[in-house]
């Protein structure tokens, strides 16, 4: 076993952490309309999801919107792959 693995060059282009695909975003929301059903918010479904992938909502980073937030912050903003 090595210290240091080698970082794929697709990761190491840019110093932000890595957001959720397109389509984890999209089941993620499938599950927070479910958790509506349920009589519970969106966010619980929505959230709940995101960790169960091994994401984390990240507070101390700039904004993950496509437009930073230009037309207000969309329910998968900040959230990262821990
Ligand atoms: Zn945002």
């Amino acid at each position: 076993m090595k210290d240091e693995a080698p970082i794929p060059a697709a990761q190491s282009r840019e110093s932000l952490p890595m957001q959720p695909t397109f389509d984890e975003i999209r089941e993620a929301f499938q599950e927070g309309f479910q958790s509506i059903d349920d009589g519970d918010s969106f966010y619980t479904g929505f959230n709940a999801f995101l960790v169960s992938i091994g994401c984390v909502k990240r507070d101390d980073i700039p904004c993950t919107c496509s437009d930073q937030g230009g037309h207000g912050h969309m329910p998968e903003c900040r959230w990262v792959k821990g």
